[in-house]
Order: structure tokens, then sequence, then C-alpha cells
């Protein structure tokens, strides 16, 4: 286990176990978004009897301390990454793959603008997801 990950979880006062320490890890090195189950098909060759369960309650408790974010695209599962806070997020109909805007201050201006205009509601979750074509699949498309 790399001490750098192991680190990082101690630093926010996340009980280390060799589940949380391993998805922690997955989700950090690769900078990616992964459901439950994507996560779970990654780590369960390094944790044999792993149970899904399992991964949701470690991806709980990352949640909790802040190191990982969760975030629902439309009609899709929910997808975890090594992130915090409200980030909007560009999905491809095309090849399905989830992209980020280069600012990420925007995220956080939109759930000021809306909690600023929503007086008489409490905002606690915010999904901002914007469907279209990748640079890639529009390339394929002209070329077709
Ligand atoms: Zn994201
Ligand atoms: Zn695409």
């Amino acid at each position: 286990m790399d001490k750098a990950y192991t680190k990082a979880l101690r630093e926010r006062g996340v009980r280390i176990t060799p589940q949380r320490a391993l998805i922690w890890q997955v989700l950090a090195e690769s900078g990616a978004h992964f459901t439950a189950d994507e996560l779970w098909e990654q780590v369960r060759t390094s944790l044999p009897g792993l149970e899904v369960s399992t991964v949701y309650r470690s991806l709980q408790a990352l949640q909790e301390a802040g190191l990982v974010v969760e975030s629902r695209l439309p009609e899709g599962p929910m997808v975890f990454e090594a992130r915090s806070g409200t980030h909007p997020h560009l999905v491809c109909e095309a090849c399905d793959r989830i992209f980020h805007l280069e600012d990420p201050q925007l995220g956080f201006q939109v759930a000021d603008i809306l909690s600023k205009a929503s007086e008489e509601f409490e905002i606690r979750e915010l999904h901002i997801v914007a469907k279209g074509l990748c640079s890639n699949c529009t390339m394929k498309e002209t070329r077709e």
C-alpha cells in the first residue's frame, strides 16, 4: 500500500482499512469517475471476498471525510470520484465519457447563485450535467 494514500486518509480522520485505502488509491490515482460496481471490479482482484456493500460503506466514509464526491448523471448510475464540492459534468451521448470543465470554480458559483436566489429552500445537493458530443465523437460524425 502506497504511504502517500494512507496519509491523506489519516489527515482527514478516516479509520484506515485495506478496502478504504485501496478504493481511495484507485480514485485518486485515476482521477476518473467510477460507479460502485466498477470500483468493486477494480479492487476485488486485490481483495478477494470483498462484498460490493463494503465498497458502498467505504465510499460513504470517504465522502464524509470530504475526499470523495458522488454525482448523479441523467439516466445513469451514481458515479464517485476523488474530488470535493459541486462541479459541472459534461457527458458525451455517443461514447458516455464524462468530462470536466476547465474552470473548477464554476460549480461553486452556480451553487452560490442558486442558494441566494432560493431563500426559502435550502439546497443540499446539486448536480450540474450537460449532455452533448465530445470533440472525438464530433470528429467521427463529420468523417462519416
Ligand atoms: Zn467529476
Ligand atoms: Zn464522445
